[in-house]
């Protein structure tokens, strides 16, 4: 082979070389939002065991348009903010050392801390990727207010009923197309711990939750917004006679429900769900990169496949 066709085959090789290089680079580096907004709906106290029974149009309907488990499970204790801290934090209790009930400070110092002094949530990947996103958190139980970062979020509400709880979220979500909204309803915890949990009572504050996770959407479809938006229905925990925190599957075994933008109508999911895995799913869904101390896995088979 004359010289200058070796040379010309060499920088050919090389551009060839280069070319499926920078491409492979930049499948690694792209991190595209699947959805424009994320709505996590948290329900205390509302336990996987509670489909059984109960009316829950709105419920099943995201689950037979989306995907959900209802296998998926709380850390222990099988107690509230231990898992609502786990949810939001995408870790481990011996990592982000919220381990009871009501911590409203880690009991175990936090294996690593942001700058507003606490383990970094979903909501710190927000501010430090995706700054001008708003984001925010209404909820009813007063404890959920410990365990995210107030001075990042757009709305920090502490709904006096569910009602209003639910009225100050969509207020937020139609007015100001937020990245990610989190509710917090209250039941059906507080009818679980007052008559029990498996009761009509129970079943009635159940069927009450799925109205207003019907509310939701209604919204969410009347602004034009459900097009570009994935809902993530979920629980801290279920329970068991006028209590939990125990390790009965009754009482970790919590639904998880995922609806919306790229996620198929494929229904159960066989994916091994933890609670920490929420809040890994909902930075996949806004393209965020998720921290080393984060324990937590994005539950990629709810969504649509890649073609290529
Ligand atoms: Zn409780």
């Amino acid at each position: 082979m004359p010289n200058s066709i070796k040379h010309l085959t060499f920088i050919v090789m090389l551009m060839i070389g280069l070319a499926s290089f920078s491409q492979a680079a930049e499948k690694v580096e792209k991190k595209e939002a699947l959805a424009k907004h994320v709505i996590l709906v948290g329900s205390d106290g509302f336990g996987a065991y509670a489909f059984e029974k109960a009316k829950v149009p709105h419920l099943r309907k995201m689950m037979e348009e989306g995907a959900y488990s209802l296998k998926a499970r709380s850390v222990l204790p099988s107690s509230s903010a231990v898992n609502w801290a786990s949810m939001l934090m995408g870790s481990d209790p011996v990592l982000h050392g919220y381990t009871e009930w009501g911590s409203e400070t880690p009991e175990i110092p936090s294996r690593v801390v942001g700058e507003t002094g606490i383990f970094p949530t979903i909501f710190s990947l927000l501010e430090k990727q995706r700054p001008d996103a708003k984001k925010g958190v209404s909820y009813t139980w007063e404890g959920i207010g410990h365990l995210f970062e107030k001075p990042w979020v757009d709305l920090d509400y502490n709904g006096y009923s569910e009602e209003n709880t639910l009225e100050k979220a969509l207020e937020f979500i139609t007015q100001e197309k937020p990245a990610l909204t989190s509710i917090h309803f209250n039941e059906p915890d507080s009818i679980g711990h007052e008559i029990g949990h498996d009761t009509p009572q129970y079943y009635e504050k159940v069927e009450m939750i799925d109205g207003l996770v019907g509310k939701v959407i209604e919204a969410l479809e009347e602004s034009n917004m459900m097009k570009d938006s994935v809902i993530i229905f979920t629980a801290d925990h279920g329970g068991i006679g006028k209590g939990h925190g125990g390790q009965t599957l009754v009482e970790m075994e919590i639904p998880w429900i995922i609806y919306g933008k790229n996620i198929p109508a494929q229904g159960e999911l066989e994916f091994p769900i933890i609670t920490y895995d929420t809040a890994a799913t909902i930075a996949y869904v806004l393209g965020l990169e998720t921290p080393d101390v984060w324990r937590g896995k994005p539950v990629i088979d709810a969504f649509e496949k890649e073609s290529d």
